[in-house]
């Protein structure tokens, strides 16, 4: 064995670096394996960064409102500067339209016991606030193709803003600013790696093996590796203790010049969840826009099996989809001819919740299942995985008794059962991107 580590992070996308920073902070001597040439630049590179609050448990809620302070507050978070320039949170608000899956009751229920800041918003209310929208219901989605599609509606839309959503202006650099903190706290970054083998001993974790024979000894390795998460399971040979699955899941975001009084005086426009049509949308630089899906039950889903195979361009089809739908909301929205965006992964849980846990593996934890909802939480994804190598390694039975995390900024107390890899699916999840 050539190094060794308290504990190995395999990933430096936003998850690995947060994880490695919060280890890094605990005196951990923490190894982070990234296969690529720089952090960040797996499926964090094209995530569209948003930060909302609605989540169909109370936990996810708790979750991305404590998050959201530390993005608010990054400079502090971190604790130190970045020659690469810090990332930064732009708040725009959000609107989520109303629909059956995104049932306006059940949010609000939540973010009062959470304490997250809300308005309600009817069809009046929408067309004051966002120039240029229609504000009528056309649920369920359709295909493009569909003539229903075009159908009138007869009926108006509201829906729920939170004010304090907006978006972080650079995910990548994000995951480079955590990788950067968790570097000055000690920790090593080993990129162009990868990570072929979990090694075992006495019937636990005790290293990697890598692609170019390398070993690196430790008696804790978090699988961090988002898209790729389901062959370092394989490798560890956990998987058949988990009652929720993952699967990479290949999406795409478009970029279009913003309508015109979208992003007015000098102000971005809201993002706008719109599950009644099938898309999401938030502002981006230079009065662009970015447009992406939310898994209408009329669309076939990506579903891939290795994410190192996925098509990196934009399909002109899935372009036309999810512009025409933008189209259709924001009325004054051009359709452009030629695609323009990014193309990412998912790795998609069962039930669109995360996966942050141990394993029946002694030594090896996971951070996975991100559903394409994650990046908001990265912060406290550090210290959730922080708090279970701390507990579990000094004995604690997570399974058996679940750690609970306070949250720095608001009091609440978030449970840390609500991500485990045993808990029973719930089918009261959107089951799509919202979580
Ligand atoms: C298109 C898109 C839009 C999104 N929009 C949002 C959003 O608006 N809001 C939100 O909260 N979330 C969003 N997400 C989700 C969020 O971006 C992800 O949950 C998050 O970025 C995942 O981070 P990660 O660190 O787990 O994975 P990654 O960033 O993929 O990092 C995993 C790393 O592991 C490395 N790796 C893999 N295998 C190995 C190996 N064998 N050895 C060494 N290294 C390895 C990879 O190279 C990669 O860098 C979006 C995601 C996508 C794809």
């Amino acid at each position: 064995m050539s190094l060794t580590a308290d504990a190995i992070v395999v990933g430096a996308g936003i998850m690995g670096g947060s994880i490695a920073f919060e280890l890094a902070k605990l005196g951990l001597v923490v190894v982070v394996v990234e296969k690529g040439g720089a952090p960040g630049h797996g499926s964090t590179s094209a995530s569209s960064a948003i930060i909302r609050f609605n989540y169909s448990t109370r936990d996810g809620v708790a979750t991305s409102w404590e998050a959201k302070h530390c993005w608010e507050a990054w400079s502090e978070h971190l604790g130190c500067a970045d020659e690469y320039g810090l990332a930064s949170f732009q708040q725009t608000g959000m609107i989520v339209l109303d629909t059956p899956i995104t049932p306006r009751e059940r949010a609000i229920a939540l973010f009062e016991q959470v304490g997250v800041t809300y308005e309600e918003w009817d069809a009046a209310s929408l067309r004051a606030r966002i120039p240029g929208i229609d504000a009528r219901s056309y649920w369920p989605p359709k295909r493009i193709d569909d003539d229903a599609f075009f159908h009138d509606a007869d009926h108006e839309i509201g829906g729920l803003f939170m004010p304090d959503a907006g978006f972080v202006n650079d995910p990548q650099l994000a995951a480079q600013n955590l990788i950067t903190a968790a570097q000055r706290s000690g920790a090593t970054l080993l990129l162009n790696r990868t990570v072929t083998k979990i090694i075992q001993r006495d019937e636990r974790v005790a290293g990697v093996e890598l692609s170019n024979g390398e070993e690196i000894e430790s008696p804790v390795v978090i699988n961090a590796a988002g898209p790729w998460s389901g062959q370092i399971n394989r490798m560890a040979g956990v998987g058949a203790e988990f009652t929720i699955g993952v699967r990479p899941l290949r999406q795409e975001v478009h970029y279009v010049q913003a309508p015109p009084g979208f992003n007015a005086d000098g102000a971005l426009g809201p993002s706008i969840a719109d599950l009644d049509l099938g898309t999401y949308i938030r502002a981006a630089a230079d009065d662009k826009i970015m447009i992406g899906g939310t898994e209408p039950e009329c669309d076939p889903l990506d579903w891939i099996e290795d994410p190192d195979e996925s098509n990196p361009s934009v399909t002109a089809s899935c372009f036309e989809r999810q512009v025409t739908r933008a189209a259709r909301r924001l009325s004054t929205l051009g359709v452009p001819i030629t695609p323009k965006g990014v193309a990412g992964v998912y790795d998609v849980s069962d039930d669109w919740q995360p996966i942050y846990d141990r394993t029946d593996l002694a030594g090896f934890y996971v951070a996975i299942g991100t559903s394409g909802n994650q990046f908001k939480n990265a912060p406290l994804v550090g210290r959730f995985l922080a708090t279970l190598v701390e507990s579990v390694e000094a004995g604690h039975d997570h399974d058996e008794e679940p750690l609970h995390y306070v949250g720095e900024h608001t009091g609440n107390e978030i449970n840390l059962g609500a991500f485990s890899r045993k808990r029973p699916f719930n089918a009261t999840t959107s089951g799509n991107v919202m979580g």
